[in-house]
């Protein structure tokens, strides 16, 4: 179960401190896409989310898109924010964080993965020994496949809060 559990809890990408990762050490951060950093239904980037991109590059670190959404969604993202990416990522699967480690030369205590499922990216980063941020879905709204998840998701959070482990809403870092 502790595989589960996020080393950082945050209401959403813009309340997480990059100034202390980048302390920690972190050269890479990983964001998942689908009400992470967009609801579902929206095909397009904030202007607020560009802002957030480009104070992460202008301190160093190296944001890029991991998601398990098709190529046709992730691109417009890609392209509006200017950062790389990854689709068809497979998370929580090791195949694709393995394949990040290396394009970028990075080592696993220098990446930081932030997403808002347990299952697929905090499992993943965990997994993988990286840091993982766990933040609040931006809609209720989930993808095709996500209801299953969530589900799961739920029944997981509270044996979590059960064991105290985690509860929703009590944010740390
Ligand atoms: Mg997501």
């Amino acid at each position: 179960m502790d595989k589960f559990v996020p080393d950082i809890y945050a209401q959403s990408i813009y309340r997480i401190n990059y100034d202390k990762l980048k302390k920690n050490g972190i050269k890479l951060v990983i964001f998942d896409l689908d009400n992470t950093i967009a609801p579902v239904d929206i095909k397009v980037s904030s202007n607020e989310t560009f802002d957030l991109m480009l104070k992460i590059k202008d301190m160093e670190l190296k944001p890029i898109i991991m998601s398990n959404s098709k190529k046709e969604r992730v691109l417009p993202f890609r392209n509006h924010l200017e950062i790389d990416s990854c689709y068809l990522s497979m998370k929580p699967l090791s195949k694709n964080y393995k394949k990040i480690m290396r394009i970028y030369d990075v080592k696993k205590e220098e990446i930081a993965c932030v997403g808002d499922q347990l299952l697929t990216d905090i499992l993943g980063a965990n997994k993988m020994g990286m840091t993982s941020i766990l933040v609040n879905p931006i809609s209720k709204k989930d993808g095709k496949w996500t209801f299953l998840n969530r589900k799961l998701e739920n029944i997981i959070i509270r044996i979590l809060e059960k064991k105290d482990l985690f509860k929703k809403g009590k944010y740390y870092d």
